[in-house]
């Protein structure tokens, strides 16, 4: 359908076939009075007073100021020394030790493995288990997996998930411990270095300090911790094939390095790169870059959506081998419950997103005009319009008066059918009495609206005005 002519398309806008409505009055009640936006604003005052009140969130930051702001004159008092002197000098040693140790191929498998086991403890572990009880596991399992979490070296597993539930619970606020609303160096290891400015809000963790398990490990996670990142590489690698030193740089050291970075980048990089298919209101993403580097950890948008899921990902080409593990844990009848977000309820999220995206697709196309845009004539003055006009080339189609002067010469049908309808009816022609038009068309013809024939079209109009359209008593008179 040819219907931009060079004419049109030289011109300053780019839709210039659609005509100005006709000068006539129009019929509007779309106003808002001086009162009705007193109200709005009294509303709105009560409406923020009463958010406060009744949100928790808000109530917090409010009632509990938070200290003050780290500057170059108080950081050395506000650094958390233990913590801020392991993170810097682990990659150090590691370098040390890659600079001054030969490599043994039994020590380099080694690292890779520990790597994956103690990493596992954290997302099959801390993670999916112990913060979000995606699944239940058997005794021998969750001791498993909370002496490989004590290797990794991130806190106890009740500190790791009291964190992670805030985390989860006030994403994106001041009381979420590592918002991604702070900044990349922030979420990713700024946190750690220096001491938080206020306590991470209030989670629900009675069934970790009730957990046996959850609290030997508490009691014992800096032996634990100690015994299972550097001694047992050490030992593993010595007694294995006799290379102890290997043993406590490269499984050790540097294999720590390693998982403590894939860990923050669940925190970090999962709340930037990537995209919100389910969810785009909150920061976290998914990526496939990152769950490659965080053992499966990277489809945090879905991850955020629907926590209590034991899936990061869905698709069986999406690297998430903390699930294949928790599936082999079922295998093996370690354990069972594993949970999935009903299906229906995933599909909603996929939907609402793709219905945002359509809509702002939506946006950059130029709609017809409002109906409540456009004066309403009769019949006959369509008529007497089309006569006095010559300038205007009107023409009535479904109740709408089209102004197509600027559309008539690009007409795929030819100039004289139109130009025939001028003035008339053409509601029938334009419906199949001689072309069936195709959506193109009535989307184009819609464009070019400039009024409203009253009663829709020709013979409605003439039924009415001879009385043979009765208009319906009103039930409630
Ligand atoms: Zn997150
Ligand atoms: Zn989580």
């Amino acid at each position: 359908m040819v219907y931009i002519s060079d004419k049109i398309k030289s011109s300053d806008t780019s839709i210039s076939y659609v005509p100005t409505p006709l000068d006539l009055p129009i019929s509007s009640t779309n106003t808002t009075s001086e009162n009705q936006s007193n109200i709005i604003n009294n509303q709105e005052e009560d409406e923020e007073e009463n958010f406060i009140k009744n949100n928790y969130i808000a109530r917090t930051l409010l009632n509990e100021p938070e200290l003050p702001p780290i500057t170059w004159l108080n950081w050395y008092k506000e650094v958390n020394w233990p913590q801020a002197t392991l993170l810097c000098l682990e990659p150090l040693v590691a370098l040390y030790g890659l600079f001054t140790t030969s490599f043994m191929w039994q020590t380099i498998i080694f690292t890779i493995i520990w790597y994956f086991l103690t990493g596992f403890g954290i997302t099959a572990g801390y993670h999916r288990l112990f913060s979000h009880r995606s699944y239940e596991a058997k005794l021998p399992l969750r001791y498993f997996l909370l002496i490989l979490g004590a290797g990794s070296v991130q806190g106890s597993a009740q500190w790791w998930s009291r964190g992670h539930r805030a985390h989860h619970r006030y994403t994106d606020t001041d009381l979420d411990p590592y918002s991604a609303h702070k900044g990349i160096f922030y979420s990713h290891i700024g946190w750690l270095l220096f001491k938080p400015r206020r306590k991470p809000g209030l989670v629900d963790i009675s069934d970790l300090t009730n957990d046996k398990c959850i609290q030997w490990q508490h009691r014992n996670y800096i032996s634990l911790a100690f015994f299972m990142a550097f001694v047992f590489p050490t030992l593993v690698c010595g007694l294995g094939w006799n290379d102890y030193r290997g043993g406590y740089f490269f499984a050790g050291v540097l294999r720590l390095v390693f998982v403590h970075h894939s860990t923050f980048c669940v925190n970090s990089l999962a709340h930037y790169l990537g995209d919100a298919p389910y969810d785009d209101r909150r920061t976290p993403r998914d990526h496939f870059f990152t769950a490659l580097v965080t053992l499966g950890e990277g489809y945090h948008n879905f991850h955020h959506e629907f926590p209590s899921d034991y899936r990061n990902a869905l698709k069986w080409f999406q690297y998430d081998p903390t699930k294949y593990l928790i599936e082999f844990f079922k295998l093996i009848k370690l354990a069972n419950n594993l949970k999935e977000f009903p299906k229906n309820e995933i599909r909603k999220g996929r939907y609402t997103m793709a219905h945002k995206e359509l809509n702002r697709f939506g946006q950059t196309i130029i709609w017809p005009k409002d109906n409540l845009n456009l004066p309403i004539i009769t019949f006959e003055e369509y008529q007497e319009l089309t006569k006095k006009n010559d300038n205007r080339l009107l023409i009535l189609i479904a109740g709408f008066i089209h102004d197509v002067s600027h559309f008539i010469d690009s007409h795929p049908g030819g100039r004289t059918i139109i130009k025939s309808y001028i003035g008339k009816d053409a509601t029938v022609a334009f419906y199949g009495g001689i072309h069936d038009h195709n959506t193109a068309a009535h989307n184009i013809l819609a464009m070019m609206r400039v009024a409203i024939c009253k009663y829709g079209g020709e013979v409605e109009y003439i039924k009415k005005r001879l009385g043979h359209i009765q208009t319906p008593t009103p039930i409630f008179a």
